[in-house]
C-alpha cells in the first residue's frame, strides 16, 4: 500500500484572504499543497469548517494513512495562548476571539493539533527552508499591510513570557510619532510597511508637495506602493524621501536588533521586498552608517526566499519540533 511507512505533518496558514496549507514529509517534502478563499466575513463556524475539510482534502491528495499524519500545525493571525492552544483575537478574522482552537481542532479532526502565530509560523519556515539559511540566529521582518517578524535564537523560536515576542512592526523608531491603531506613537510599521509608504506619499501631496504621483492620489485610479517605489527611483522627490526614510527606518529597527539579539542575518520578507535592489540598497547603506563602529557584529541582510510557503512550512515544523519535545 502506497505510504504505509510515510510519516508526515500538516501545515495551515490562515491569513485575511486565503489559507494555505501542505502535507510536508519528513524531509520538508510537499506533498501536496492547496489554499482555499478564508470567506473570513461568514465567521468562526464557517471558515472552522472550511478548514478541517482542507486538512481532509490535504490527507487524500498526499495519499497517506491517517495514521501516518503526525500533527498539524496552523499559523493564525493574531494574539494567542499558545500554551493554552487559544486564539485571543485575530482582527482580520469575523468571530475569532478566545477560540480553543487546539481543542476544538483535535477533537473534530482526530490529530494532535499545534497553534502558532503566523508571523512567527513564516519566520521559522523561512529559517528551516530557506535554501541559503546557515545562521542560527536570524530574525524576520515581513513587510506587508503592516510589518510582522519572528525571532530564531539558537535554532529555537523564541516567544516570550506573553508570546508576543517578535513583534518587531511595534517598536518604536519616532519617539512621538504617528499613531499606530496598536495604541502607540511612532511604530516602525507606521512608517515602513506597505501601507505606510503609500499613506505617507497621499499625505505628502495633500500637504501641498509636488509629484507626478498627484493625479493618481486625487483621481480615481488607485495608487500603489509599487507607484511610490517607481516614481522614487525616477527621481521624483516627494516619493524619494517617502521611500528613503522608510528604509532608514528599516535600517535603524535592524541596528536595534543587532545590538537586543545579535543575529547573524536579518531576513526582509513580504510584498516589499518585490521591490529588490531598491530597497536592500537603501536598507543596507543605511544600516552601515548608523550602526556602531565599535565591534564588527553586523548581521547579513538578505531577502526571503520561500514566498507565500514559508507560513504553512513553518507551523508545521514548529507542530513537528512540539512533538518532538513532548517524546512523541
Ligand atoms: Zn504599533
Amino acid at each position: 500500500m502506497p505510504g504505509m511507512s510515510v510519516r508526515a505533518t500538516l501545515g495551515i496558514d490562515i491569513g485575511g484572504t486565503n489559507i494555505k496549507g501542505g502535507v510536508l514529509d519528513e524531509q520538508d517534502r510537499l506533498l501536496a499543497r492547496r489554499a482555499i478563499e478564508t470567506r473570513a466575513e461568514e465567521g468562526f463556524e464557517a471558515s472552522f469548517a472550511r478548514i478541517v475539510a482542507l486538512i481532509e482534502e490535504l490527507i487524500a491528495e498526499a495519499g497517506i494513512a491517517r495514521s501516518g499524519i503526525t500533527a498539524v500545525g496552523v499559523g493564525v493571525p493574531g494574539p494567542m495562548d499558545h500554551a493554552a492552544g487559544v486564539v485571543r483575537h485575530a482582527p482580520n478574522l469575523d468571530g475569532w476571539v478566545d477560540i480553543p482552537l487546539r481543542t476544538l481542532l483535535s477533537e473534530r479532526t482526530g490529530l494532535t493539533c499545534v497553534i502558532e502565530n503566523d508571523a512567527n509560523a513564516a519566520a521559522f519556515g523561512e529559517f528551516v527552508g530557506g535554501t541559503q539559511r546557515t545562521a542560527t540566529d536570524m530574525v524576520m521582518l515581513t513587510l506587508g499591510t503592516g510589518i510582522g517578524g519572528g525571532v530564531i535564537l539558537g535554532g529555537r523560536l523564541v516567544r516570550g513570557r506573553f508570546d508576543n515576542a517578535g513583534e518587531v512592526g511595534h517598536m518604536i523608531v519616532a519617539i512621538g510619532g504617528r499613531a499606530c491603531p496598536c495604541g502607540q506613537r511612532g511604530c516602525l510599521e507606521r512608517y515602513a510597511s506597505a501601507n505606510a509608504i503609500r499613506e505617507r506619499l497621499i499625505e505628502a501631496v495633500r500637504a501641498g508637495e509636488t509629484s507626478v504621483l498627484a493625479p493618481q492620489v486625487y483621481g480615481s485610479e488607485p495608487l500603489t506602493t509599487e507607484d511610490v517605489c517607481r516614481a522614487a527611483q525616477e527621481g521624483d522627490q516627494a516619493a524619494e524621501r517617502v521611500w528613503e526614510e522608510a528604509c532608514r527606518m528599516l535600517a535603524a529597527a535592524c541596528v536595534n536588533l543587532q545590538h537586543v539579539l545579535n543575529p547573524g542575518l536579518i531576513v526582509l520578507a513580504g510584498g516589499l521586498i518585490n521591490a529588490g535592489e531598491a530597497l536592500l540598497g537603501p536598507v543596507r547603506r543605511a544600516f552601515t552608517e548608523l550602526t556602531w563602529k565599535i565591534c564588527e557584529d553586523y548581521p547579513r541582510i538578505e531577502p526571503a526566499v520561500l514566498g507565500g510557503d514559508a507560513g504553512l512550512l513553518g507551523a508545521a515544523a514548529l507542530a513537528r519540533e512540539a512533538l518532538a519535545q513532548r517524546g512523541a
